[in-house]
C-alpha cells in the first residue's frame, strides 16, 4: 500500500462546501488503497484576519502569543475536514503540528524544522485512519512553545512528513492547475509547466511564486521528495517539481522557467555612510542581531566631496519596523544622517537555467521593461535569475512585458485561477 501525502491550502478550505468537497477527493484517495496523510491550512484569509486582530491589540504583536493564535486557524480547518471525512463514512483523526511530532526550533513566527517524529500518525494510519494534521506550526525543542513556520508555511509541513513517512509523493492542492511561467492572477497567458527541476523551483519560490513556498522546495530537494502541484477544484494533472522528470513528464528546453514578482518587500536606505571600511558590516550585523533577513544590497559610488554613501537593501515588509528601530538605536555607533523607508516597491524576476549558457538574456529583460516604460532601481543576479526594483505601480505590466518578450505567452487556453482572493 503506497503513503500519499496531501496538502490543501486555505482556497481549498475557505468554507463548508470547501471542506465537503476536499474531505471526498481525500476519501477518494484512501479508496484508491493508500494510507493518506493531509495537511489542511487555515480556511480562506482566516490567517491574515487573525493578524489584523493581533494588530488591533497590540502594533507589535509578541513573538509567543502571536504564534498561539495564528495556529488557532488551522486547528479549525484540522477538525472540520476530520469531521466531514468521518460524515463521509471513514475514520479520521486530526493532530495538531505538536500532536503530529513537528519539532522546530524556538525562532517564534518564523520557526525550523529540525525533526519530524510521526509517531502518533504512524499509529492512527496503522489503525485505518486517514490522518489530518494542522500545517504551519510545531513545538520547539527547548521550551515546549507553540511555534509557526512564516507565511505560506503549510508546505513546508507538507513536505517534512512526506520525508519522515517515507512517502511516495507530496502533493500540494492548490487554487491553480500547477505551477505556471507567471502568476495566472497576473498573466492570463501565462503556461502550465509540466515539469520544473528542484532548481529552478526553489529560485521561483524565492523571488515570489507564492504557489510553492521556498523552504518546501529546499527541504523536498534535500530529502529528493517529489512534489506534485495540482487543482484541488479539477482534476487535471498539475506540476511536478523534482530531481529528475519521469516517465511521461514533459520537459521544456525553454531557456526561461518563469517570471516571478513579489510585492512583500520594501527597501530601507541609510544615507549619508562614511564610506571606510567596517560600516557595512555594523549595519547587516545590526540587522541580523534583529532577526530580520534581507534580500538585494546596493551601495551606491561615494560622493568625492564628502566621502559619504548610501546603502539600499530589501526586505519583507513585515520585518521593517524592526530593522528601522534596530538601525536608529545602534546610530551612534554605525553612523549615519538618516533612513529613508519605501514599501511601494515590487521585485521583479527572470529564472531559468538556460541562462547560464544564453547570451542576451539580461539585455533581453532590460529592453523588455525600457519598452514597458519601466524604471529600474535595484539589480541584482544569480546563475540562473536576474532581479530588479521598479515601483509597485508598475509591476503587472513589467511582469506582462517579460513574459510576452521571451515568448512564455501561451497561444491556447488562459490560465484558470478556482479560488482565492490572492491576498
Ligand atoms: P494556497 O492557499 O493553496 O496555499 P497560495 O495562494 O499560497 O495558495 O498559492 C497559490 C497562488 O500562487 C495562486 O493562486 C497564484 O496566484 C500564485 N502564484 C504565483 N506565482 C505562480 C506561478 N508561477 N504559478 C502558479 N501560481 C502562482
Ligand atoms: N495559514 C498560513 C498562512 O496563511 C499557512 C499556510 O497557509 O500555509 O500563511
Ligand atoms: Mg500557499
Amino acid at each position: 500500500m503506497g503513503l500519499v501525502v496531501q496538502k490543501y491550502g486555505g482556497s481549498s478550505v475557505a468554507d463548508a462546501e470547501g471542506i465537503k468537497r476536499v474531505a471526498k477527493r481525500i476519501v477518494d484517495a484512501k479508496k484508491n488503497g493508500n494510507q493518506v496523510v493531509v495537511v489542511v491550512s487555515a480556511m480562506g484569509d482566516t490567517t491574515d484576519e487573525l493578524i489584523d486582530l493581533a494588530e488591533q491589540v497590540s502594533p507589535i504583536p509578541a513573538g509567543r502569543e502571536f504564534d498561539m493564535l495564528l495556529t488557532a486557524g488551522e486547528r479549525i480547518s484540522m477538525a472540520l475536514l476530520a469531521m466531514a471525512i468521518k460524515n463521509l463514512g471513514h475514520e479520521a483523526q486530526s493532530f495538531t503540528g505538536s500532536q503530529a511530532g513537528v519539532i522546530t526550533d524556538s525562532v517564534h513566527n518564523k520557526a525550523r524544522i529540525i525533526d519530524v517524529t510521526p509517531g502518533r500518525i504512524r499509529t492512527a494510519l496503522d489503525e485505518g485512519n486517514i490522518a489530518i494534521v494542522a500545517g504551519f506550526q510545531g513545538v520547539s525543542h527547548d521550551k515546549k512553545d507553540i511555534t509557526t513556520l512564516g507565511r505560506g508555511g503549510s508546505d513546508t509541513t507538507a513536505v517534512a512528513l512526506a520525508a519522515a513517512l517515507d512517502a511516495e509523493v507530496c502533493e500540494i492542492y492548490t487554487d491553480v492547475d500547477g505551477v505556471f511561467t507567471a502568476d495566472p492572477r497576473v498573466v492570463k497567458k501565462a503556461r502550465k509547466i509540466d515539469w520544473i527541476s528542484f532548481e529552478d523551483m526553489l529560485e521561483l519560490a524565492a523571488s515570489g511564486s507564492k504557489v510553492l513556498l521556498h523552504r518546501c522546495v529546499e527541504y523536498a530537494r534535500r530529502y529528493n521528495i517529489p512534489i506534485h502541484v495540482r487543482s484541488s477544484f479539477s482534476g487535471l494533472r498539475g506540476t511536478w517539481v523534482s530531481n529528475e522528470p519521469q516517465g511521461d513528464q514533459k520537459v521544456e528546453h525553454a531557456i526561461i522557467s518563469g517570471v516571478a514578482h513579489d510585492v512583500s518587500e520594501a527597501k530601507v536606505t541609510v544615507v549619508g555612510v562614511p564610506d571606510k571600511p567596517g560600516e557595512a558590516a555594523a549595519i547587516f550585523r545590526t540587522i541580523a542581531n534583529a532577526e530580520v533577513n534581507i534580500d538585494m544590497v546596493v551601495q551606491n559610488v561615494s560622493a568625492a566631496s564628502t566621502g559619504l554613501t548610501d546603502i539600499s537593501f530589501t526586505l519583507p515588509k513585515a520585518e521593517g519596523r524592526k530593522a528601522i528601530d534596530a538601525l536608529e538605536r545602534n546610530r551612534g555607533v554605525i553612523g549615519f544622517d538618516s533612513l529613508r523607508y519605501d514599501d511601494q516597491i515590487a521585485k521583479i524576476s527572470l529564472v531559468g537555467a538556460g541562462m547560464k549558457t544564453n547570451p542576451g538574456v539580461t539585455a533581453g529583460f532590460f529592453e523588455a521593461l525600457s519598452d514597458a516604460g519601466v524604471n529600474i532601481e535595484l539589480i541584482s543576479t544569480s546563475e540562473i535569475r536576474i532581479s530588479v526594483v521598479t515601483r509597485a505601480d508598475d509591476v503587472n505590466e513589467a511582469v506582462r512585458a517579460v513574459h510576452t518578450a521571451f515568448g512564455l505567452d501561451s497561444d491556447s487556453d488562459e490560465a484558470v485561477v478556482y479560488g482565492g482572493t490572492g491576498r
